[in-house]
């Protein structure tokens, strides 16, 4: 028996089943989409479709709630058949679409989250700047207030979706008076003061990713959430899901290295048997599932409790350490199935070279492992008898 699978409600284990057949049945041209750098535009409508768009925001609004253990769920499954569609899929709803819906008024939230929650719009959320990346509490990108509007200026970077995005969630330094008055998060919808160059990636590549200039976009003053200066309070308060859904894919990656990787071995003969049967090959398939079972129980026990705690702030250590633990477990999963499939796991034909390419990035979007190890040793430093 495996422990995680008990630590499924019944919602989530026919919820991960639908997103299997559902991948199952649309994504079947993944690697040309990695090769091509593009996924198809019209999987946004058919994601919508079935609700995974919808992650994180209220049923009401034509979401699926705010369910860490579903959003954690859905980019397992989807991250077995493509991490880089699951990325994009995340930063919209995960990210963007629960910033909104956390801090936005009925009003705005009205506006802007049933075309998010349908895959009608796109949206994408805009922290890192070429010179704020970790640091992205500090934005150089301002917002000066002019009358009832705010002209947004200047550039973020790494934006994923940007290059197909509707709405863009932008954290800008707000001027008023000549003054800063603090961070504020603005939506942000598509216009011409708007320019994006895509990015070229080692990995993730079937997502868009694009650097973003704002050049002085108007952007009228009931568009921002909460209130002026309450930026990164927004900012800080959704770390803890956004970490726990996106580390889903960590999971989704390990699942599919093992397949691949079992798979092969039980066909490949060498030495007139099949490869598993050799104990070596043995040992790193029972390093994979070993590390997926350890990564899926304490993340699906993550989400569990801040579906209990509703993001409480004491989940925050234990998401620094299931996100740094995961990102380097789907990366080792990866090579070693890359290893079980010998000179052909190098190709471009098979999936562990794209998995390790694209989990290399969950040691450094939505805060590097530096920054998660400084907040663990934080947390030690608040005292250690109780560890
Ligand atoms: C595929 C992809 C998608 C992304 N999508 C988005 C998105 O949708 N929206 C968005 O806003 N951003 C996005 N990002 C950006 C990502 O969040 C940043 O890259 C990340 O926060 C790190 O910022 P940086 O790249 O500027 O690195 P830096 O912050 O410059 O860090 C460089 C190195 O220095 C280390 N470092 C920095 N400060 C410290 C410190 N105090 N102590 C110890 N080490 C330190 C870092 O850990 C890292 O190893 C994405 C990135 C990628 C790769």
């Amino acid at each position: 028996m495996l422990i995680s699978n008990e630590l499924l409600t019944d919602e989530a284990k026919d919820l991960k089943t639908a997103v299997r057949e559902f991948c199952k049945r649309e994504f079947k041209d993944t690697l040309k989409w990695d090769e091509s750098q593009n996924m198809p535009y019209e999987l946004w409508g058919k994601m919508g479709d079935i609700g995974l768009t919808g992650m994180m925001i209220d049923t009401n609004l034509g979401g699926i709630g705010p369910d860490a253990l579903l959003s954690v769920v859905i980019m397992e499954e989807m991250a077995v058949y493509s991490p880089a569609v699951a990325l994009s899929l995340g930063a919209h709803s995960i990210l963007a679409g629960n910033v909104i819906n956390r801090a936005g008024s009925k009003e705005q939230k009205a506006q802007f989250l049933p075309d998010i929650a349908s895959g009608k719009k796109i949206a994408s959320i805009c922290l890192t700047e070429p010179e704020r990346g970790s640091d992205a509490a500090h934005p150089k990108t301002r917002a000066i207030k002019n009358g009832d509007k705010y002209l947004l200026r200047g550039q973020k970077i790494f934006i994923t979706n940007a290059p197909v995005a509707d709405i863009f969630v932008v954290y800008a330094d707000t001027i008023e008076d000549g003054k800063s008055v603090g961070v504020s998060a603005f939506v942000v919808e598509k216009s011409d003061e708007i320019t994006v160059d895509k990015m070229h990636k080692m990995g993730m590549r079937a997502s868009p990713t694009g650097i973003v200039y704002f050049d002085d976009v108007p952007v009228p003053k009931e568009n921002i959430l909460r209130g002026v200066g309450e930026g990164v309070h927004i900012m800080m308060e959704g770390l803890d899901a956004e970490r726990i859904g996106l580390s889903g894919e960590n999971l989704g990656m390990m699942k599919g290295s093992l397949d691949v990787a079992a798979k092969y071995a039980e066909e490949r003969i060498q030495f007139g048997k099949p490869i598993i049967s050799y104990q070596l090959v043995q040992e790193k398939l029972a390093y994979m599932l070993g590390e997926l079972e350890l990564n899926r129980t304490y993340l699906y026990s993550l989400a569990n409790l801040w579906n209990e705690n509703k993001g409480d702030k004491k989940l925050r250590t234990a998401t620094a350490i299931s996100k740094i633990r995961s990102a380097e477990a789907a990366v080792k999963c990866a090579e070693e199935a890359i290893q079980v499939l010998g000179g052909y796991g190098y190709t471009s034909d098979y999936y562990p070279q794209m998995y390790w390419r694209d989990a290399k990035m969950f040691a450094i979007g939505a805060g590097t492992s530096e920054m998660m190890k400084l907040l663990i040793a934080r947390r030690i430093a608040q005292g250690f008898n109780d560890l």
